[in-house]
């Protein structure tokens, strides 16, 4: 079987290696001319981090990251710390304790293992156009003229998959008023009121601000979500000023507006975030779609990366134990539709009760999400 990936995000390289490490012939195509991830963090709870202890990947991750103390939440307006839980308590609960990671040291892990294991696994500079496939096959076009074939193709392609137009061309994407900003802040910059939080969640009405430390606190990762009249564009990566995002906190403690202005000078970044209905089906025919292809949601419960892991896990181990593409992809939609798409809601209403501090918070744990093992779940 030879099978093709469109997309080498995280949830790409994650299928990319689930397939090679069952000696399944893959060959991943990148938008992006340079294989490389934006520079933001990512927390990654316990269920994804099962899948990278299985891709063996977890320890080199872990070494390179910041495994918090405590988690906080604090009063917005005073920085008063309102409540704190270890992170030793989810270890001892899940088996292992969140941990805040930098994008492009989770992005290369993956694909060191991916390139280790075939140096031309990967390539770079391939838009995907079209598709056709038939009883025989799949082939894909890029824009580039470039063409390629399998017996297999998996739209890996993120938040505003091409894959997902091609086959839904219809899909509705709503811009639901709520702009988030994001930044990465030098330790030295970072006021120490504000450091000895560690990952601290700031909740106001119709706002937060979310801080965690990377890299064992070389940086720390700074995000801002909340209602705005404005519309923005959904790319990740849309420059931003301090002065704007200062404007939509200002009634936020004097500390935290000190970490705002001093972000770096061209560090600052915004998108706009939109609202999608589940899908009815994540595979048509020998395509599937996996991660925020398959169901794009929204940033509230931390869990996309995880869920793109989990997919890349179950959707490799479907293909190996198969004996045909289309029995693999029924055993795939089988066991992750719904788990896809019911945390695809689940965000959106974490989304809520995070804009309002008077609504308790569910988090991903209080949705049951945590103890999922995509390595062991039956395929
Ligand atoms: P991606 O990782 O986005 O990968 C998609 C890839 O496809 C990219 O490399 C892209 O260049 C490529 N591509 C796009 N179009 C094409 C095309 N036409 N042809 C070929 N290739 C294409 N999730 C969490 O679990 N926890 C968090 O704490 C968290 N924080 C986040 C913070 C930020 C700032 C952002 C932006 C997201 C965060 N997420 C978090 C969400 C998470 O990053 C995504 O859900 C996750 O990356 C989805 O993985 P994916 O592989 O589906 O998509």
């Amino acid at each position: 079987m030879r099978v093709i990936v469109v997309g080498g995000g995280i949830g790409g390289l994650a299928v990319a290696l689930g397939l090679q490490r069952r000696g399944i012939e893959v060959q991943v195509h990148e938008k992006a001319a340079e294989l490389r991830e934006i520079g933001a963090g990512v927390i990654i709870q316990p269920n994804g981090r099962r899948v990278l202890a299985d891709l063996g990947v977890d320890e080199a991750l872990a070494e390179r990251s910041s495994c918090m103390a405590w988690m906080h939440t604090c009063h917005y307006a005073t920085g008063e710390v309102l409540d704190r839980v270890p992170n030793a308590a989810m270890a001892q609960r899940y088996g292992l304790p969140l941990l805040a990671v930098h994008r492009a040291d989770l992005h290369g892990v993956l694909l060191d293992a991916v390139r280790a294991n075939d140096p031309h696994a990967v390539v770079a500079g391939h838009d995907f156009a079209a598709l056709d496939q038939d009883a025989g096959g799949v082939s894909v076009r890029f824009a580039n003229g470039a063409t390629d074939q399998g017996d297999a193709l998996v739209g890996a392609d993120g938040i505003s998959s091409a894959v997902r137009s091609f086959l839904f061309p219809h899909e509705l994407a709503t811009f639901n008023g709520q702009v988030a900003f994001r930044a990465l802040v030098p330790d030295e910059l970072v006021p120490a009121s504000v450091r000895v939080n560690e990952l601290a969640m700031h909740r106001a009405p119709g706002r937060y601000l979310l801080h965690y430390p990377l890299r064992g606190g070389a940086l720390m990762n700074l995000i801002g979500c909340g209602t705005t009249g404005g519309w923005e564009a959904e790319g990740w990566s849309i420059p931003a000023t301090n002065a704007e995002f200062l404007a939509t906190y200002a009634d936020f403690a004097p500390d935290l507006l000190q970490l705002i202005g001093n972000v770096p000078d061209g560090g600052l970044f915004k998108w706009g975030l939109r609202d999608r209905q589940p899908l009815e089906t994540w595979t048509v025919g020998r395509v599937a779609m996996l991660g925020d292809a398959a169901h794009p949601m929204t940033p509230f419960l931390g869990q996309g990366a995880c869920m793109a892991l989990e997919d890349a896990l179950v959707l490799a181990r479907a293909l190996a134990a198969s004996a045909s593409v289309g029995e693999a992809f029924t055993r795939y939609e089988a066991v992750r539709k719904t788990r896809g798409n019911t945390v695809q809601l689940q965000s959106l209403e974490e989304g809520r009760a995070l804009q309002d501090p008077t609504l308790p918070r569910k988090g991903a744990a209080g949705y049951g999400l945590l103890d999922y093992d995509a390595a062991t779940v039956a395929v």
